[in-house]
């Protein structure tokens, strides 16, 4: 076969030899009218759009989706920072008349506020709009096909294929260092931190050695990763104390996070009311306070942070003061019903006015070193019917639980669940001990 080829093409290259330099010239020119001639008249509709660098973008046919019609000619644009609907148009000279039509028959396409990455798609046919797909995601499209004068609508959705994942990892320095190392995406750590952030205190509860383990959800649509999905379960195992969160929504359709046992990991106050589980090891938090030490009954815990660092509120409650003295620097106290308070020394700045309600985990400040103190750092207390107890220790007063009703539901679900997180940690280590 390779052999033939060869030997057609070294004859075609010596007939080409043989024939007269003016001929082969002639032929030449020849080519080049026809083609410059047939390019011209099929691009001359669509010189606008030329001019202006759409791009000329090859549509793969697929027969799960709506067909691309073949007479028309398509073209792409990206959505670009500081677009709307009108400019993208004038860039293709698209007719302002065509962009009203499409707005109005829009219906729930939101097209007043397309988004940076977001793309149009422009089909074309004899110099006039056809179609016309407003796509938001991979999942996710408006599509407008022209009906005399105005346009007809219409939405597609695709469901991506969900896939759990598994990571697991042992802290060395940092939790959000070695969830790095893990590759759990930065949105899943967070969130993690969330789910746990009622009973785990990033900053003092986890040490070098323990070890965490999760299964969440990717999305992918065609093989290719749309976004993550859920966070199923997940399980922190602090010095062989194993707490262990699984993700359930209810009948009421609302979702939680919860122990294998029911109760609600959410509770009415955060372990630590600040944003500590990104800094590395550089930072020494376990560091003693100069002047506090010398203070015989240290009321509080105090956060060694950078200033900065936000600060939050550790439960609903309503700001009783908010201001400075010399002793506190700028404080902020909080009430939370009538028998817990609780009060944020030292800091920077304040975001909270007195009188005013917040909510879990707002922002109210950020760390600081104003008054009585030589860095920066959060002394924070937490005071049961006027009583300073250790806020690390404090029972904290539970969420609702899971109902008996839902009990059993709950407990099928939790099985499947930490089945499958148990598997995966059984897949693991033998990997490692191979
Ligand atoms: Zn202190």
């Amino acid at each position: 076969m390779t052999k033939n080829l060869t030997q057609v093409l070294a004859q075609s290259i010596s007939i080409i030899k043989e024939i007269p330099i003016p001929h082969a010239l002639l032929i030449a020119i020849c080519i080049l009218i026809i083609w410059v001639t047939l390019d011209v008249s099929e691009s001359i509709n669509f010189r606008n759009a030329l001019k202006h660098n759409a791009i000329h973008i090859q549509l793969k046919k697929n027969p799960s989706e709506e067909l691309f019609p073949d007479e028309l000619t398509w073209f792409s644009e990206q959505i670009k920072e500081g677009d709307n609907l009108s400019t993208v148009f004038d860039r293709i000279d698209i007719s302002s008349a065509d962009l009203v039509y499409i707005m109005s028959a829009a219906k729930d396409a939101n097209l007043n506020q397309v988004l940076p990455g977001e793309s149009l798609l422009f089909g074309i046919s004899s110099n006039s709009l056809q179609e016309f797909h407003y796509i938001i995601s991979k999942s996710e499209k408006y599509i407008f096909k022209r009906k005399n004068k105005s346009f007809l609508v219409s939405h597609k959705t695709r469901t991506p294929d969900k896939f759990f994942s598994y990571r697991e990892g042992q802290i060395k320095s940092s939790f959000y260092l070695s969830a790095k190392d893990s590759h759990i995406p930065d949105n899943i750590i967070m969130e993690l931190v969330e789910i746990f952030s009622w009973d785990i205190d990033f900053v003092y509860d986890i040490r070098s050695g323990d070890s965490f383990s999760i299964l969440f959800e990717e999305k992918y649509i065609d093989g290719e990763k749309l976004s993550n999905g859920n966070v199923v379960a997940a399980t922190f195992n602090l010095r062989g104390d194993e707490i262990i969160a699984i993700r359930y929504e209810k009948s009421d359709k609302s979702v939680g996070y919860y122990s294998p046992e029911g109760v609600n990991m959410k509770k009415a106050f955060v372990r630590a009311p600040l944003d500590l589980f990104r800094i590395s090891s550089g930072f020494n938090l376990q560091r003693k306070h100069p002047i506090h030490k010398k203070i015989k009954a240290h009321r509080g815990v105090d956060y060694a942070a950078p200033t900065g660092t936000a600060v939050y509120a550790s439960g609903d409650g309503r700001v009783m003061e908010a201001g400075f003295n010399k002793f506190n620097g700028n404080y902020v106290l909080i009430e939370h019903g009538s028998t817990y308070q609780t009060k944020y020394l030292h800091l920077n700045e304040i975001f909270v006015r007195r009188n005013q309600k917040v909510k879990q985990r707002q922002k109210i400040g950020t760390v600081g070193s104003t008054g009585y103190s030589t860095g920066p750092h959060l002394h924070y207390e937490f005071l049961v019917n006027g009583i300073h107890r250790n806020p690390r220790t404090v029972n904290l007063p539970k969420a609702d639980p899971i109902s008996e009703t839902e009990i059993p539901a709950f407990k099928s679900t939790a099985k499947t669940v930490m089945r499958k997180l148990d598997l995966n940690k059984k897949k693991s280590n033998n990997v490692f001990s191979k």
